[in-house]
């Protein structure tokens, strides 16, 4: 067993947290509060390869390897959790989507341009009626001729005001279906932004698709194979919102230490009190628990064998490390903690949303617990 990083990505964490630095931190903060989109983010991500990170070459992505990827959303999430929630769902579960189940047409179409940051993509699976059993989804999909007609509502698509490409799911006669459907296609119609807790650069839109009509080559993956597609790339994306958990966490224990050390009362740096010292020994214990189950959870995406089990585990630890780990490490900070003026206010709003978005903790543990007790021949229904 092997827990080192080899060169290549000790150079790529390098150089991705030396961006996230630069390029990214410096410009959190304003866009958190403005709510705005964080075009500027996505340019300068794209000119280094990183908005198709995993992408092949061939399509002008970064091909990054699994723990690599997931090193780069943590120091994304580190400087801004917005950004890296973005680029996940880009990544993760939009452009790693058309390239393991697309035809070799809507590879060459989509992600070149996905890569290169000129179109952003959008997963539209839940619907107002349809959360956590997202198989209850109720959007139609009609086959008329040479075309595929969609009616339904989509509710908190990431992405939804910037998106170029939305990753559709419906209900049609051979079961669930996914289809790319472009932004400007008549029938869709891109709705209520919604405000947020947090990630608020991030972008959470209702979605309204009113006979919208896409040509049945627009469907992703044989018919019928929707469900599995949505099952594989939320997977992908539970281990991105693990490590924007851990970037978001690690990043938190640093404003934490670092503040301890400058914040002096009863005449000494609280780093001296026991009980603050204590906060941020358990806080960084749980960071690095987390960061090796994300690194081998990440890791296995690029083995053989379903890793959705795992990614389900690590999902639901990142969002409890998030969380209690923010919410610690704002204690530390006092009453600077909640001032919005501090960061420490944007990663605990942040962290929050990591046990609801890409499917709740509650449904990860289901999963975990379906296989324990698959071994004892008890079966679980969510
Ligand atoms: C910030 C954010 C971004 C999102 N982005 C997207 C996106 O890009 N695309 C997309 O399609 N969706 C997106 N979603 C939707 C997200 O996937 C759903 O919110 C999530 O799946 C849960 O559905 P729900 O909110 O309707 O909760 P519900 O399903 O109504 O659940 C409410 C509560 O009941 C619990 N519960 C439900 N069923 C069970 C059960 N069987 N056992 C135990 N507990 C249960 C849940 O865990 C939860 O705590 C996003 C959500 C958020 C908050």
């Amino acid at each position: 067993m092997d827990f080192a990083l080899n060169e290549e990505q000790r150079m790529f964490r390098a150089m991705f947290r030396d961006f996230a630095a630069k390029e990214i931190a410096p410009h959190a903060d304003d866009i958190d509060h403005e709510e705005a989109l964080p075009a500027e983010m996505v340019r300068k991500a794209a000119n280094q390869g990183f908005m198709g990170a995993t992408l092949p070459e061939a399509y002008f992505g970064a091909e990054l390897d699994g723990v690599s990827y997931a090193m780069l959303i943590e120091s994304l999430a580190g400087a801004c959790a917005s950004f890296a929630v973005l680029l996940a769902t880009h990544v993760s579960e939009v452009a790693m989507s058309i390239l393991e189940h697309g035809s070799d047409e809507q590879k060459e179409t989509w992600l070149t341009p996905m890569a290169a940051g000129e179109v952003i993509g959008a997963f539209a699976l839940t619907e107002p009626d349809a959360g956590s059993d997202a198989a209850a989804l109720q959007t139609s999909a009609v086959v008329e001729g040479d075309e595929v007609v969609l009616d339904g509502v989509k509710t908190w698509v990431t992405n939804g005001e910037s998106a170029g490409l939305f990753l559709v799911f419906g209900r049609g006669e051979e079961g669930i279906e996914s289809f790319l459907v472009p932004r400007d296609t008549p029938g869709l119609t891109v709705g209520y932004r919604e405000p947020t807790l947090g990630l608020r650069s991030a972008t959470f839109n209702t979605i309204y698709l009113e006979n919208c009509r896409v040509p049945a080559a627009n469907r992703l993956g044989a018919p019928g194979a929707g469900w599995e597609i949505a099952q594989r790339a939320q997977a992908r994306m539970a281990i991105g919102m693990a490590a924007v958990g851990l970037g978001v966490a690690a990043d938190s224990v640093d404003v934490a230490a670092q503040f301890a050390t400058e914040r002096v009362q009863f005449g000494v740096p609280i780093a001296k009190k026991q009980a603050i010292q204590a906060y941020v020994a358990e806080a960084f214990t749980d960071v690095e628990a987390l960061r090796y189950l994300v690194y081998r959870t990440a890791w296995l995406t690029d083995q053989e064998g379903d890793f959705t089990v795992d990614a389900a585990m690590v999902k639901a630890f990142g969002a409890r490390v998030a969380r209690t780990v923010t919410n610690r490490m704002l204690q530390v900070l006092g009453g600077y903690g909640y001032m919005e003026d501090y960061p420490m206010a944007r990663k605990y709003r942040d962290g929050r949303a990591l046990g609801i978005i890409g499917g709740p903790t509650e449904l990860q543990y289901v999963r975990v617990a379906q296989r324990i007790f698959a071994e004892r021949d008890v079966e679980i229904a969510p």
